[in-house]
């Protein structure tokens, strides 16, 4: 359907043409106005049901102001624009529709507020200096040539750079929303750099009104056809590492084209030039530090999440292997001691079967908070060593301590009142003064064969042997 409305338009647009030539071409220019508008409109509409809303947002503010930039035309054509002013504004309009399109090409996924205010910054920087540039020589275009040459040219490569990057970033776009954003942006880009390519370098200088008009809806219609279709399905990233490049080279887009446009304004505008490069420099220091904050604590999130336990947020069994290891090795370079507890939950299977599942978590998350709270000096580790059960690791206490701690340890759980009931635990105590030959493993062996004693000897008890099922001595 919005392919049948677009090819009407165009004949529409051809048929006032045929019969409405005049010299300023009006009717022409109504339809020139119209169709970025509607192609905004349409971006509009999708940006309220789609992820990558902002996106679709810049590019309907970017139309908008082509639009614009033709409209100051048209109220030039038909007599009621300044003539003095009308250049320099149109001008003006369409070298800043470049200015949103550039920031979203530049802007990374997922990015704070701090960090996309710094882009805009830069982006709209930018737009002065092109801007500034382009107005140096706007004034004698129509005097001078090699100005008008000059004229097309930044054109040019304002049209190439916008499809050149939408092009990558539609190639490198991991969430579908954004991929299907991308494409739209980069298959206008390119018919619009085309088209544009074609009108200023083929037909005559301020030409409306003839048949070529018909060219320049095409870009517009197209990306309002794209915005309209639905969002396609779901898929993969095309190209992974692409991508990875693209959201860590994406930041240096803004500040280069900063520098390049800056160093071309150098001689006419030296303060904006000067501007334009502490701006560069500053804005990319700046936000890489934020970005670098924000990946800090990402990581620190991250490693946060790779040592815990996820149901009862007490160390997980990768931490506590790499605490008991660490822990070991302190205990033999000082010759200081180690006890580890293995504690484990008695007839949790009965517990589950009873009150159901996510009880048994609540029961799981309630006693390694109890056995957090006991154990609560800065040297143990309370760690959920699977299941049901739970490991502290106790450093540098004596037997009599560590035997005291399980003990308070039981008496805790025991006291502990859940809304099922109560629960006990039994728990296993290993202990050592390491001898050179003993490991880690040792240790957690005797801990196991204490806590099994413990289940035989009638459960919610502590239980150490006297001698490691390893042979070494239990006390010093
Ligand atoms: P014992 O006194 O001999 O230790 O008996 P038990 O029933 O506690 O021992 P068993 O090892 O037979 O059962 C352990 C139960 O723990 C079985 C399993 O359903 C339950 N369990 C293990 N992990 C979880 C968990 O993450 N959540 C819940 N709700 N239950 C779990
Ligand atoms: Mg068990
Ligand atoms: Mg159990």
């Amino acid at each position: 359907m919005p392919v049948v409305l677009a090819l009407l338009y165009v004949l529409c647009h051809g048929v006032v043409v045929a019969f409405w030539p005049g010299p300023a071409g009006e009717g022409s220019f109504v339809f020139l106005t119209a169709a970025p508008v509607l192609a905004a409109l349409a971006c509009l509409w999708r940006a309220r049901r789609d992820r990558a809303a902002l996106g679709w947002r810049a590019t309907a503010l970017a139309l908008l102001l082509w639009a614009g930039g033709m409209a100051v035309n048209m109220a030039d054509a038909i007599g009621a624009g300044r003539a003095d002013l009308t250049p320099r504004v149109s001008l003006l309009l369409y070298v800043i529709y470049g200015v949103p399109l550039v920031f979203i090409l530049a802007r990374a996924r997922r990015e704070r507020w701090t960090i996309s205010t710094i882009d805009g910054l830069m982006a709209a920087l930018l737009g002065v200096l092109f801007f500034v540039h382009t107005l140096s020589f706007a004034d004698r275009i129509n005097v001078d040539d090699t100005a008008m040459a000059n004229m097309r040219r930044m054109f040019d490569i304002q049209n190439l750079c916008i499809a050149a990057f939408a092009c990558v970033r539609w190639l490198a776009g991991d969430v579908p929303e954004r991929r299907s954003f991308f494409r739209a942006l980069a298959l206008y880009a390119l018919l619009y750099l085309g088209v544009a390519y074609y009108i200023n370098h083929f037909t005559a200088e301020q030409s409306f009104g003839a048949y070529n008009d018909l060219l320049i809806d095409v870009p517009f219609l197209l990306l309002a056809v794209l915005a309209l279709r639905q969002a396609p399905a779901p898929g993969g990233v095309l190209h992974p590492r692409l991508s990875r490049l693209v959201q860590a080279g994406g930041p240096m887009i803004l500040p280069l084209l900063l520098l390049v446009v800056g160093a071309l304004v150098v001689d006419h505008a030296r303060p904006l030039a000067l501007a334009g490069f502490v701006v560069a420099t500053l804005g990319f220091s700046l936000r890489s530090t934020l970005l670098q904050i924000d990946l800090l604590e990402a990581q620190a999130r991250l490693d946060q999440l790779a040592r815990q336990d996820g149901l009862t947020g007490v160390a997980n069994r990768r931490q506590f292997d790499a605490a008991l290891t660490s822990e070991w090795n302190r205990a033999r370079r000082s010759g200081t001691e180690v006890g580890l507890l293995l504690v484990d939950i008695d007839h949790f299977k009965a517990f589950n079967d009873q009150h159901g599942h996510p009880a048994g978590d609540r029961c799981l998350q309630a006693v390694a908070a109890v056995l957090q709270a006991t154990a609560n000096r800065a040297a143990d580790t309370v760690a959920r060593y699977g299941g049901e059960e739970f490991a502290v690791i106790v450093p540098g206490t004596s037997v009599e301590g560590v035997l005291a701690l399980a003990e308070r340890l039981r008496v805790a759980v025991q006291a502990l009142q859940l809304p099922e009931g109560r629960v006990s635990i039994s728990v296993g105590v290993g202990f050592a003064h390491p001898p050179v030959m003993a490991t880690a493993e040792q240790l957690l062996a005797h801990a196991d064969a204490g806590l099994y004693a413990a289940k035989r000897g009638g459960r919610n008890q502590v239980a150490a042997l006297p001698s490691g099922p390893m042979g070494f001595s239990f006390a010093r």
